[in-house]
């Protein structure tokens, strides 16, 4: 059985008020130390604590017997026992109790106990203020305050004063027609007020509509009133300001009779830090696109700078009219394949044609048209020629060059042959309704080994200034390389 017994401190243990009046009342009995006098004291105290008082006198056999059992001790109780004993009780209980008094008289002086009675339904525990007096007739006996403690609505108040949660406990108020009106705060505890931010005694017997800055919203207050009439919990987040500052609070909100009991978290820091987090993967999202952006442009650029490079490099190597070598990067290239093929120990042939005749070409159909010729020979020549291994250029006016590479003398000789037969046979469209045929004379020869490039193309301009002198519209095979040119 659960009990306590104390000496000390009695007035500031007592939960009922009454026990530090009883006590102020009992020292004043007791001045220079001598034992109560137990008519003085009865007579003090039964007219205004009667009904929370018990008298009680020791039997011979050690036991004790009410003499006085106040009204409000029966009403708690359920039993009078006036004229019992004490013996009467459950036995742990009569046990402690016989105890109890017992020490309060023979040290002579006031108890405070407390004690948890089994034989009661709906008292728990009870504390007493035990005193001990002597008659004027010297019978020693027990007055004693005995009340049931508030021992739940205690607990509750322990309970919610320690909780680091905020609790609200609402009440619905609702009209004729039974629609809820107001939820009137019944109860709030310290942190409830704390988080709110206005004094605990502020909320109390408030619209909570009113009072909780987060009712006002229509939305959550409509969750409220769901939570009401389906009896049916409910969490919530919410936020308000206060101060200037935004509070966040999860609020779990739990039906409670007709009304709702809310429990609320404060989650600021949480929520802020939360915040903070998605700002900041915000940012680096939005970083990292424009880094993409930024490359994606870059390499757009890049790209596009190599393009232009290639387009720049294109137009430095061709010429502008036929779209073939230049004669600088054909001179160039062949000096590159010149290399290439004395490595590999492969033959090279440069073929040098010029058109017959062309300024005639100019005088009698116009520049442009002299134009049109040289694109549409240009276009000749690289249906005839064009390979992977032949360069072949423009070098000025109307004189062409045309590198064969891996090409001995027979068959440079061959495609000489081509470009004339080719000649003979098309004409060179100048409009839609003009089309030219023209002639060509051409110098052939092969690289000699050690020759150089001017020598090459000496020996072949040679061989066609000479087939121009023999009338035009032929072949001219250039000499072997002659001592002096090849060194
Ligand atoms: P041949 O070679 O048979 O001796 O006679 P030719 O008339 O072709 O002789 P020449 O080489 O002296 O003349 C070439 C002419 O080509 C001179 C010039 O007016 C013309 N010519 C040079 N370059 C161009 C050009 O780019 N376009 C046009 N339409 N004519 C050009
Ligand atoms: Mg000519
Ligand atoms: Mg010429």
């Amino acid at each position: 059985m659960y009990y306590e017994v104390h000496t000390e401190n009695i007035a500031s243990r007592g939960h009922a008020p009454e026990i530090a009046q009883i006590l102020r009342r009992f020292a004043l009995h007791r001045r220079d130390g001598e034992t109560a006098s137990y008519e003085e004291l009865s007579a003090a105290l039964l007219p205004d604590f009667g009904q929370d008082l018990m008298i009680l006198e020791p039997t011979a056999d050690g036991d004790y017997r009410w003499l006085h059992f106040g009204r409000d001790i029966i009403r708690y109780s359920g039993a009078n026992r006036l004229g019992q004993r004490l013996s009467g009780m459950r036995e742990r209980v009569a046990r402690f109790s016989i105890d109890s008094f017992d020490q309060a008289l023979a040290e002579d002086r006031p108890l405070y106990t407390v004690h948890r009675s089994s034989d009661t339904v709906r008292v728990a525990l009870w504390e007493r203020l035990v005193m001990p007096t002597v008659t004027r007739d010297g019978r020693h006996l027990i007055v004693a305050f005995s009340r049931p403690l508030q021992f739940r609505e205690d607990l509750l108040n322990a309970v919610l004063e320690s909780s680091p949660s905020g609790i609200v406990a609402l009440r619905a108020i609702r009209d004729t027609a039974g629609q809820i009106e107001q939820a009137v705060v019944v109860t709030a505890n310290r942190r409830a007020a704390e988080l709110i931010g206005r004094p605990e005694t502020d909320l109390l017997d408030t619209d909570g509509r009113e009072s909780l800055p987060f009712l006002s919203d229509p939305s959550i207050w409509r969750r409220c009133l769901y939570a009401i009439d389906l009896q049916r919990a409910d969490m919530l987040e919410v936020s308000f300001t206060h101060d200037g500052a935004t509070n966040w609070l999860k609020v779990a909100v739990a039906p409670l009779g007709d009304g709702l009991l809310l429990t609320l978290t404060d989650i600021t820091d949480l929520t802020v830090a939360n915040q903070t987090l998605q700002m900041r993967a915000a940012t680096l999202a939005l970083e990292i696109g424009r880094e993409r952006a930024t490359r994606r442009a870059l390499s757009e650029e890049i790209g596009l700078r190599e393009e232009r490079e290639k387009e720049l490099r294109r137009l430095a190597e061709e010429d502008p009219l036929t779209a073939l070598l230049n004669r600088r990067s054909f001179t160039d290239k062949a000096n590159a394949a010149i290399v290439a093929s004395e490595a590999e120990g492969t033959d090279i042939a440069l073929i040098i044609v010029d058109l017959d005749h062309f300024k005639q070409v100019n005088d009698t159909y116009g520049h442009p048209a002299g134009d049109a010729v040289i694109r549409a020979f240009a276009d000749l020549l690289l249906g005839q020629l064009r390979n992977e291994r032949n360069l072949v250029g423009r070098f000025g006016g109307e004189e062409f060059g045309i590198l064969l590479q891996g090409c001995d003398l027979a068959s440079a000789i061959a495609s000489a042959r081509q470009i004339q037969d080719a000649l003979l046979t098309r004409s060179m469209p100048v409009s839609e309704t003009l089309a030219l045929k023209v002639t060509a004379s051409l110098g052939v020869a092969t690289l000699q080994p050690g020759e150089a490039l001017a020598s090459l193309t000496a020996r072949a301009d040679q061989a066609l200034y000479r087939a121009k002198n023999e009338g035009r519209n032929r072949l001219g095979l250039a000499e072997p390389v002659s001592v002096a040119a090849a060194a």
